[in-house]
C-alpha cells in the first residue's frame, strides 16, 4: 500500500475533476470518509453537463448487464438513496414502473426481462397480463399485449439530489471551487499538482468525475483506454394536466443501444417523454431537433392516445457520457496516485452514491485507509417538489414570483445565498424550479434578474 502524503493547509488528500451527479456523490462519501476533499469544476455551478439533463429515474437495476460493474453500482445507489434521502430532505416518489409489451415479439422477451431482473437480485418483479396492465394503466392504448411491473423504479429531482450531496461535503469540511477547469498536472512524491487558470491545486490523489471530458482529463495521467462518445437524449415535457393518465413508469421492451422511450412523472408534476439516443461528436451542447420531437410525442400519443390534446411545456437534451463499452470504465492506478470514473452513460443519477462506495473501497485497497466522521453534520434541502409542502403554500408566505412553478421570492433569494449559491441562471432554475413552468419565464424573468442583479457569477471558491 502507497504511504499518505502529510496533511498540510495547501495540500488536498483528494482532487475530484468535475462536479456532476458523479463527483457530487464521490465528493460527499471521501469527506464523510475523513479526508480532506477539494471538488474543482470548470463551470459557474455544479451539475452543468450531463447530469443536468437526465430522465430522473431511480433505476433498480433489472435490466442491467448481469456481472457488471454498473448493476453492481446501480443496486447500491439505490439501496444507500432510499437510506439517506429522507435526512437529507430529497423526494422519492414511488410511482413504480410497468414494461410494457406492445408487439407479440415484445411479449415474447417478457419472461426474459423477469428471469434476468431475478439474477440481478431485483426479485419483486414480475410479469403482468394484459388485463393487469390495463387495471393498472387504463390510458394505454388498448392493443398492448402484457407486461412486466417494477415496483423499486421511483422519481427523484435530479437537481437537489447533487446538491445535497455538496453541501453535505462542504458542511462536514470539504471545498469547492467552481469556474476552475483543470488544464493539466503534474505527478510528484505527495501525488498531483493540477493546473488551473485560478493556480495550482495540490493533492495526495486524483479522482476523474469528468463525465463527457472523462478521455481528455484521462490523458493528463495516461493514454485513456476509453473514448467518450457523446450520445444525446432529446425529451418532452408535457403540462401538468398529463400526469392524470400515467401512474406508473411506462417502459418499452429495450433493446441493445438503449432503454428506449420511456412516459414518466417528474418530481414537479409534468410528464416526460423521450429520450432519444442519438451519437454526436460534440461534447457539451445538446439541441433539440423538431423532427426527433415529434417523433417523441407520436409514439408516446401512440402509448396513451389521451396525451393528444396535452400542451407541451418545453422541450429538453442531455449527452449521455457513452464510451466503446457498455459498463461503467472505474479503476483505481496505485501508483499514479489516480481514480478514473468514466463512461457513466445512462444510469448515473442512480449509480453515483453507489459508486461512491465503491470508490471507497478501492481506496482503501490502494492508497490507504479510512477513518469516517463520527458524527457528520446533515444538512436538509428545501423541497422543490409537488408530493410535499412548498413555501408557497405556508401560512404568511412571502410574494410569488414564478407563478407557473410558485416559487416565492424567499426562495430565489436563499438560493442566491447560503455555502453554494448559485452560479449561473441554470444554477438558480435548478435550486429553485423558477422560470421552469407553463411560460418559460416569459412572465416572470424581469423580475427574477431584479432580484439576482449582480449575485450570479457565483463566487469561485467555497468551503
Ligand atoms: C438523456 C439522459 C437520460 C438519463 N436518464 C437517467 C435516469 O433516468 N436515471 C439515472 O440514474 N441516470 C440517467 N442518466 C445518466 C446520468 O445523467 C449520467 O450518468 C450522469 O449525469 C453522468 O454524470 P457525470 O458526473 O459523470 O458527468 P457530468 O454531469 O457531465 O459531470 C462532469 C463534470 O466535469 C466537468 N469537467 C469536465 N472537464 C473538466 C476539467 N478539465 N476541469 C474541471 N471540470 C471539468 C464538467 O464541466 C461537468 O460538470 C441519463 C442521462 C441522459 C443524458
Amino acid at each position: 500500500m502507497t504511504p499518505t502524503p502529510p496533511r498540510d493547509d495547501t495540500v488536498f488528500d483528494m482532487a475530484i475533476i468535475g462536479a456532476g451527479v458523479i463527483g457530487c456523490a464521490v465528493f460527499r462519501a471521501f469527506v464523510l470518509a475523513g479526508l480532506k476533499v477539494v471538488l474543482v469544476e470548470r463551470d459557474a455551478d455544479i451539475i452543468n453537463g450531463a447530469s443536468k439533463a437526465n430522465s430522473a429515474l431511480l433505476h433498480t437495476g433489472f435490466d442491467a448487464g448481469p456481472g457488471t460493474l454498473e448493476l453492481d453500482c446501480v443496486k447500491r445507489g439505490h439501496a444507500l438513496y432510499h437510506r439517506i434521502h429522507q435526512r437529507l430532505g430529497l423526494s422519492l416518489i414511488e410511482t413504480g414502473a410497468i414494461l410494457v409489451a406492445w408487439t407479440e415479439a415484445d411479449l415474447a422477451a417478457l419472461p426474459g426481462i423477469v428471469a434476468q431482473a431475478h439474477a440481478n437480485g431485483v426479485t419483486d418483479v414480475r410479469q403482468l397480463t394484459a388485463e393487469e396492465v390495463r387495471a393498472r394503466e387504463p390510458h394505454l392504448a388498448p392493443d398492448l399485449r402484457g407486461g412486466v411491473l417494477v415496483p423499486g423504479e421511483a422519481v427523484i429531482d435530479p437537481w437537489s439530489a447533487p446538491l445535497a450531496y455538496v453541501l453535505q461535503g462542504m458542511a462536514n469540511g470539504g471545498t469547492v471551487m467552481r469556474g476552475t477547469e483543470v488544464t493539466g498536472g503534474v505527478q510528484n512524491a505527495g501525488g498531483w499538482t493540477l493546473s488551473t487558470p485560478r493556480g495550482p491545486i495540490r493533492a495526495g490523489v486524483v479522482v476523474n468525475c469528468a463525465g463527457n471530458f472523462g478521455d481528455l482529463v484521462e490523458a493528463i495521467a495516461r493514454p485513456s483506454p476509453f473514448e467518450i462518445r457523446p450520445r444525446k437524449g432529446q425529451f418532452v415535457v408535457l403540462d401538468k394536466t398529463a400526469t392524470a393518465f400515467a401512474n406508473a413508469i411506462i417502459l418499452p421492451v429495450p433493446n441493445e443501444r438503449t432503454k428506449g422511450v420511456v412516459i414518466a412523472r417528474t418530481a414537479f408534476g409534468n410528464l416526460l417523454v423521450g429520450p432519444t439516443a442519438e451519437e454526436q461528436a460534440e461534447r457539451r451542447i445538446a439541441t433539440v431537433e423538431e423532427p426527433a420531437l415529434e417523433a417523441l410525442l407520436a409514439q408516446g400519443r401512440r402509448m396513451i392516445p389521451a396525451l393528444e390534446h396535452e400542451p407541451v411545456t418545453t422541450t429538453y437534451a442531455g449527452l449521455r457520457p457513452a464510451t466503446q463499452f457498455k459498463d461503467y470504465q472505474i479503476e483505481a492506478l496505485a501508483d499514479r496516485r489516480w481514480i478514473t470514473v468514466g463512461g457513466i452513460r445512462s444510469t448515473g443519477l442512480t449509480g453515483s452514491l453507489g459508486i461512491a462506495e465503491y470508490l471507497c473501497t478501492l481506496y482503501e485497497q490502494h492508497f490507504a485507509p479510512l477513518h469516517p466522521l463520527p458524527e457528520p453534520i446533515w444538512p436538509r434541502m428545501p423541497n422543490l417538489t409537488e408530493g410535499l409542502p412548498r413555501p408557497w403554500q405556508q401560512p404568511g408566505r412571502d410574494e410569488i414570483i414564478c407563478h407557473c412553478e410558485l416559487v416565492t421570492r424567499g426562495e430565489i433569494a436563499a438560493a442566491l445565498e447560503g455555502p453554494l449559491p448559485a452560479g449561473n441562471l441554470g444554477g438558480l432554475k435548478r435550486r429553485t424550479r423558477c422560470m421552469m413552468g407553463r411560460c418559460q419565464g416569459f412572465y416572470c424573468t424581469r423580475r427574477v434578474m431584479e432580484l439576482c442583479a449582480g449575485r450570479l457569477p457565483g463566487l469561485v471558491e467555497q468551503g
